[in-house]
């Protein structure tokens, strides 16, 4: 029987098998015909925890009996005050900088984004009616940077095939080049010369650019480059939304360059990825300027969602997880686990180019049909699930992106299926 289920990044027209899942519970997904997969990269980066956490099952059943949604304009739930006097607690902190002081809820990463252009845009314009700054609006962004697949998102994401159709519907902005190595100080030269424009924001994928080819810089450039927006008074938005929720190795990647920035979109791991949730952090300055009597000056956006009672419910477990738990340890060991396999995995002539940061690593597998357009990465994908993995190559890039409670076993087995996958394609 056919479906009539359009699925997304999905190329129908290869008439593939699609893969129907029943249960799952860790790293593992259980299949309908009874096998199972290893779920390489968490079920798109959010399951940090495994699947089907128990504590984090037990506060949704739990609150799904005693409030499940309220209208969040103008009213409030315990569980939404709980995660957001949370997230401020862990935000990233250095003295002598404007600590992240509020927090607004939505629904996935894209959301957290907008949520985030529209407060960097809002506090120029409503600084403007003030008389206090011209309104600016224009949005710096990083070469190859990914945050989401909404309008505003895609205007500030690499464009490329996958948003050509909506090219007419994107806003222009100012791309700064990515700092690849020996490049560092064109890209930062670049920021500083576009931050003279007076631009609204630069927002950047602290530290690794996922979507865009998992590419990575080092911490000092991230610190100079908050610190050549805070001379110029331009807003430095963070998108932690892969990055978040101890991926890199820390809780957020903005800590290793001890950057805070003005404004923090995270999602994905918020919920141990058993929900959907987001949120974006704003300074107080931020805040302040919406912060009137005049309906001209208020923050003009919502979703029926906003801040769901059972999806912060979920956040408040996976915030008791990272208190009581020794997730950081977990993180360790299994960025360890990662490390000595994949500098085994280099070895092999099909590869090059292996990167990791904490429990995120990444491989290009050398082929001449390395291209977006070809089909190597579909095939990948294939091949990986005929080896019982879920992985979902970009290209010719390989990457992994595990629930930090995957085991040693489990951890084998999926470089053994990329060592399978080296000699089966070069
Ligand atoms: N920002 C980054 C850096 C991401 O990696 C993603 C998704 O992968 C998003 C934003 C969009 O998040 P979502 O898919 O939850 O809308």
């Amino acid at each position: 029987m056919t479906s009539p289920v359009w699925h997304p990044f999905t190329q129908h027209g290869l008439n593939e098998p699609i893969p129907h899942v029943v249960r799952a519970e860790g790293a593992l997904l259980h299949l309908a015909d009874g096998s199972t997969l290893i779920d390489g990269i968490s079920s798109w980066w959010v399951t940090t925890h495994g699947h089907c956490h128990p504590r984090i099952a037990a506060a949704i059943a739990q609150q799904a009996g005693q409030l499940d949604q309220l209208i969040f304009a103008g009213y409030t739930h315990e569980p939404a005050e709980t995660v957001a006097r949370g997230l401020i607690e862990i935000a990233p902190y250095a003295p002598g900088c404007d600590p992240l002081a509020h927090v607004f809820f939505s629904d996935s990463g894209s959301t957290a984004v907008e949520v985030a252009l529209k407060m960097a845009l809002g506090y120029w314009h409503n600084l403007a009616l003030d008389g206090l700054a011209e309104a600016r609006s224009r949005i710096l962004v990083l070469e190859h940077g990914y945050h989401g697949d909404t309008i505003g998102t895609m205007s500030v994401g690499e464009r490329g095939v996958y948003n050509a159709a909506w090219a007419p519907l994107l806003f222009d902005v100012c791309t700064v080049p990515f700092p690849a190595p020996g490049r560092e100080q064109a890209c930062l030269d670049a920021l500083e010369a576009a931050c003279r424009d007076k631009p609204a924001a630069f927002i950047v994928e602290p530290l690794l650019l996922g979507a865009g080819g998992m590419l990575l810089y080092p911490p000092p450039v991230l610190r100079e480059m908050a610190a050549i927006c805070r001379r110029h008074d331009v807003l430095f938005i963070a998108d932690e939304v892969m990055t978040g929720w101890g991926r890199t190795g820390t809780l957020f990647a903005c800590e290793q360059a001890g950057v805070v920035p003005d404004i923090m979109a995270v999602a994905k791991g918020i919920t141990g990825g058993a929900i959907p949730l987001a949120a974006t952090l704003a300074t107080a300055r931020i805040f302040e300027a919406h912060r009137s009597s005049d309906r001209a000056r208020l923050f003009y956006h919502s979703s029926s969602y906003t801040a769901n009672a059972i999806a912060c419910a979920a956040a408040v477990a996976n915030l008791a997880i990272w208190r009581e738990e020794d997730v950081r340890g977990r993180i360790a060991a299994l960025t360890d686990g990662i490390a000595t396999r994949l500098a085994e995995l280099a070895a092999h002539p099909a590869f090059a180019h292996p990167r990791q940061l904490g429990t995120i690593a990444a491989i290009d597998i050398v082929t001449a049909d390395a291209g977006y357009l070809s089909d190597l990465a579909p095939r990948l994908r294939a091949f990986f699930l005929r080896h019982g993995l879920l992985l979902r190559p970009l290209g010719n890039t390989i990457y992994l992106m595990p629930p930090y409670c995957i085991d040693t076993e489990q951890l084998d087995c999926v470089f053994a299926a990329l060592v399978a996958a080296g000699d089966h394609f070069s």
